[in-house]
């Protein structure tokens, strides 16, 4: 088993579209960002990536780099999946904190996005959203979004370990 934290900050800022998990969410700002800027799936891919020590979201996806520009994070955490085949995602645990809007109507098609997106069932997706209760920050005033995520790994048994279990 191995676990993975991942932390993200964005500014909320206009003219861009507001995505978390990627899902769209209604509002009138969005995250300032090099790709989508969704700040859910940036925090969930530095919990893949540190919890099987790969580095992080700025290694794999440079912003110096062309490729990445407002590519959809989504697409990003499709390539993380890939790198860590030798790897059963066992749970993921996350909190968005944003002022507005209320998460609350959205959680439920986030997490089935997230699923989809990482083939693994939703019931081991959870997230969870809170307000900064107008405290006087940059999150607290509506204008940035933070997001924090856990990860567990549990190592896929290769074909000879398998057949060592049967046996011991
Ligand atoms: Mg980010």
């Amino acid at each position: 088993m191995r676990i993975g934290t991942g932390w993200d900050i964005h500014r909320l800022v206009e003219n861009r579209p507001l995505m978390i998990g990627g899902v769209h969410i209604p509002h009138h700002l969005g995250e300032s960002g090099h790709s989508d800027g969704d700040v859910l799936i940036h925090a969930i891919v530095d919990a893949i990536l540190g919890a099987a020590a790969l580095g992080d979201i700025g290694t794999h996806f440079p912003p110096s780099d062309q490729r990445w520009k407002d590519v959809s994070s989504m697409e990003l955490l499709r390539l993380v999946m890939d790198k860590i085949s030798d790897w059963e995602v066992v749970n993921i645990d996350t909190t968005v904190i944003l002022e507005k809007p209320k998460l609350g109507p959205f959680i439920k098609s986030i997490r089935d996005s997230i699923a989809e997106t990482m083939l693994i069932p939703v019931d081991r997706i959870s997230v969870k959203a809170k307000t900064a209760e107008n405290l006087l920050d940059d999150v607290g005033s509506g204008k940035a979004i933070i997001a924090q995520a856990s990860v567990l790994l549990k190592a896929i048994p290769t074909e000879s370990e398998e057949y060592l279990d049967e046996w011991v």
